[in-house]
């Protein structure tokens, strides 16, 4: 039984005023999940409740001034430093304009109070598959900007999540930012999230899509599944089928059904494979008709 009111475990407390002091207090040769953190939702209540062992430091990001930022600019996309709050994305212009699929996962991640704490960079270096900020982040084809001493690399977010519960990260380097290319000319995304007990449950599943549609036909099209398998994905397969395609009731019906096929659903106390693979089917097929109707955003 978690026991939230336990007190904290004893750990050293940093509060570095830049991301330099941040690196510089990291252990070099353990993982970095949960020796830092920024809204601190996912680690304290971990913390309190022993679900993971302290570590000897923990760095508190959210005193980094400059790292909480909504940057839009047209023709080179989108920047979110990584204090930048669930709730801000949620309710940005840039991101309700521009990229309608990332402030809906935004808006349907938990309560307000945890909106206003948590940030998206959290969210996503968490890394657990029912992430809602993941599947719109894969849709918009995000990439994520991690920082070492050794200076700035670049991971797409497709390449992001390597297992549960595991990053890309190396020892020794946190994310800076997230990164969201311009949308192309036309672009609409949707995304729609399953969950019994609506917002303040984790999805059972999550589908975020990309389309742009001209003279009828898919040109682009981006699908992004979370909660389905053991790490946010892609639906690959599903995308190669409508690229090029024109625009059908039949045809959409038919990709839902390859991404249902090709996903490696799993089980967990929410929903079993089984029923994951038929709401994938269900959440692609609407999401895509929802998207070939709605009107595009403005880029
Ligand atoms: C009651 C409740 C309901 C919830 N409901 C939902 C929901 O519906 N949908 C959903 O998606 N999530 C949900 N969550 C999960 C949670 O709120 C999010 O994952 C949140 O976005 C985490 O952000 P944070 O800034 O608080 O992360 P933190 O707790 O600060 O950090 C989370 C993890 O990321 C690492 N980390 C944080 N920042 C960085 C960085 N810059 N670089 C490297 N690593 C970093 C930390 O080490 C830690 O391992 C819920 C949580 C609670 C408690």
């Amino acid at each position: 039984m978690t026991l939230f009111y336990r007190r904290m475990p004893k750990f050293d407390y940093v509060r570095p005023g830049s991301v330099a002091e941040a690196l510089a207090a990291l252990s070099p040769d353990a993982p970095v999940r949960n020796q830092v953190f920024s809204g601190g939702t996912d680690l304290i209540p971990k913390l309190k409740s022993r679900a993971i062992k302290a570590p000897p430091r923990v760095i508190d990001l959210k005193g980094i001034a400059g790292l909480a930022y909504i940057d839009f600019k047209p023709g080179e996309g989108l920047r979110l430093g990584a204090n930048t709050t669930i709730r801000e994305v949620a309710q940005s212009s840039s991101v309700l304009t521009h990229y309608p699929a990332l402030a809906t996962g935004a808006g349907l991640i938990a309560s307000n109070q945890l909106q206003h704490r948590g940030t998206i960079v959290g969210n996503i270096c968490n890394a657990v598959p029912s992430a809602d900020s993941a599947p719109p982040l894969l849709a918009h084809d995000a990439q994520v900007v991690c920082v070492s001493a050794d200076g700035e690399r670049i991971v797409s977010i497709a390449d992001f999540f390597v297992a549960p519960g595991v990053t890309a990260l190396a020892a020794g380097e946190i994310v800076k930012e997230i990164r969201l290319p311009p949308p192309p000319s036309g672009e609409r995304s949707v995304y729609l999230k399953l969950a019994s007990r609506g917002r303040m449950d984790l999805a059972v599943v999550g589908v975020a899509v990309t389309v742009v549609v001209g003279n009828g036909v898919f040109q682009q099209v981006r699908i992004g599944l979370g909660s389905a398998a053991p790490i946010p994905v892609r639906a690959t397969q599903a995308e190669m089928a409508l690229k090029g395609q024109r625009v059908s009731a039949e045809l959409i019906a038919q990709a839902a059904a390859i991404a249902a096929a090709n996903t490696r659903t799993r089980s967990s106390h929410r929903a079993s494979a089984e029923y994951r693979r038929e709401m994938i089917e269900v959440l692609v097929r609407r999401t895509l008709t929802q998207a070939t109707q709605t009107p595009p955003s403005q880029s």
